[in-house]
């Protein structure tokens, strides 16, 4: 998400007057758009201003913004603690950051811009021209959560579950596709929670990806990231008619255990969980899954780390984003007494080996056969491609005929546990087709 708003905020400076530039030195201007997910993200901003204010020692000092969710989670106390931060804008009121910034030329004052105002953020940005060219594109169409895992800052950063206007979407969807977007990524933190009311009629994520799936340029639709509450049949129903919805699903568990999902106010449990697997297997058999896991949850037995182990043998996930836990300030989990180091480390590195070794035997099931590919690039100062098939994995080959957006066949020859690697060939006469 921070890709899209980091695009979005480039747009808005764009809009009065400002270009990027690859020379740090040259910035007028520097945004520094953060995440706050990660252990330590503060520390890693200001140690950032830091070599910013190296940089910039013999050099006329840059207007410094601090956007994202640190600066939401810190607000004034940036700028008090690092004078060097002229500005800080939290994500849900980026829109107002060209009239901020000309404030600022204007009155020379500091500024702090935290408030809750996605409705009108999106109202904004929607006058905004995007410019947004990739063959894959994310597209926000939900923010915020109100599902409050103990873990999480989410619901502290980004605020209430917010879902844009279906029709804004669409627009926005058809803009990306007339710019060349072939893939388009809808985006949330809870994405499968969107809900939107208009005319007494509600739009959930199925009733999205149906009206998606009718723009004729478009030819591949993902969403992430889900939580399984939300996973209604409705969606699990898309899988079965939009030829378009890809057939990878990034589904959260965290823990294996379900005393510990519980401790983690999840509200699901393994079972749930396994049954939605089951729902989707049986309408295509082929999807694959990927999942995020915290290792070293406070309470975490080797028991409940079993457990973990268990479901992913049970589920046979492709890929992870996993993490040993680290606390939120502010969160329920934050004060609570963690396992040592050396545990959590031990059993995250078994977990990410069990986990690499299904990527690497899932990868080598594609070797000597056909894969269809979304071309996304050629590779800079080599003769080979980049793209990915329609479970995400991502694809070097070479071709003697294609281009960005094209859907080709490419002939698996080889592969690593990340990368497939093969061959496009054509006839003659599918060239001169
Ligand atoms: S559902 Fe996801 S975004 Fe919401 S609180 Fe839980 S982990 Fe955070």
């Amino acid at each position: 998400m921070n890709e899209y708003d980091s695009n979005r905020i480039y747009d808005l400076t764009s809009n009065i007057g400002f270009n990027k530039t690859d020379i740090k030195t040259e910035a007028d201007c520097f945004v520094l758009n953060t995440c706050h997910i990660r252990d330590k993200s503060t520390e890693k901003v200001y140690d950032e201003i830091g070599r910013l204010k190296k940089s910039f020692r013999n050099f006329k000092k840059p207007l410094v913004i601090i956007s994202g969710c640190v600066a939401q989670a810190e607000s004034e106390e940036m700028i008090k603690r690092e004078p060097y931060i002229d500005i800080v804008i939290g994500p849900q009121s980026y829109h107002k950051i060209g009239d901020l910034i000309l404030n600022f030329q204007r009155k020379k004052g500091k500024f702090n811009e935290t408030n809750f105002d996605v409705i009108n953020k999106f109202d904004t940005l929607k006058k905004i021209p995007i410019s947004q060219n990739k063959i894959s594109s994310y597209l926000t169409i939900q923010e915020g959560c109100d599902k409050f895992c103990n873990f999480c800052v989410v619901p502290y950063t980004r605020g209430p579950e917010y879902s844009r206007p279906i029709q804004q979407i669409i627009d926005e969807a058809n803009i990306l596709v007339k710019k060349g977007t072939r893939e388009i990524v809808l985006l949330g933190q809870n994405v499968n929670a969107y809900n939107f009311f208009e005319n007494s009629k509600k739009y959930k994520l199925s009733s999205l990806i149906r009206e998606l799936n009718k723009i004729k340029n478009l030819k591949r639709i993902r969403y992430t990231t889900s939580h399984p509450k939300d996973m209604s049949d409705d969606l699990i129903d898309c899988y079965k008619d939009c030829e378009k919805l890809m057939p990878f699903l990034h589904l959260p568990i965290q823990s294996g255990s379900d005393r510990i999902l519980k401790l983690m106010n999840r509200k699901h449990d393994t079972k749930f969980y396994l049954e939605i697997i089951e729902k989707i297997k049986k309408i295509n058999g082929d999807i694959k899954f990927s999942s995020d896991f915290i290792i070293g949850y406070p309470g975490e037995t080797e028991k409940d780390y079993k457990n973990t182990i268990d479901i992913i043998r049970k589920v046979g996930f492709v890929n992870s984003y996993s993490y040993i836990f680290s606390p939120r300030p502010g969160t329920p989990a934050a004060n609570k007494n963690i396992n040592k180091l050396e545990i959590n480390k031990t059993r995250l590195q078994n977990l990410q080996k069990i986990i690499e070794n299904y990527q690497l035997l899932n990868n080598k099931k594609y070797i000597d056969k056909f894969s269809e590919v979304l071309v996304e690039n050629k590779l800079t100062g080599q003769d080979k491609y980049f793209g990915r098939t329609k479970f995400m994995a991502p694809v070097i080959f070479q071709s003697d005929f294609c281009k960005s957006g094209d859907i080709i066949n490419v002939k698996i020859n080889s592969c690593n546990r990340i990368n497939l690697f093969g061959i496009h060939k054509i006839s003659n006469s599918e060239r001169a087709a």
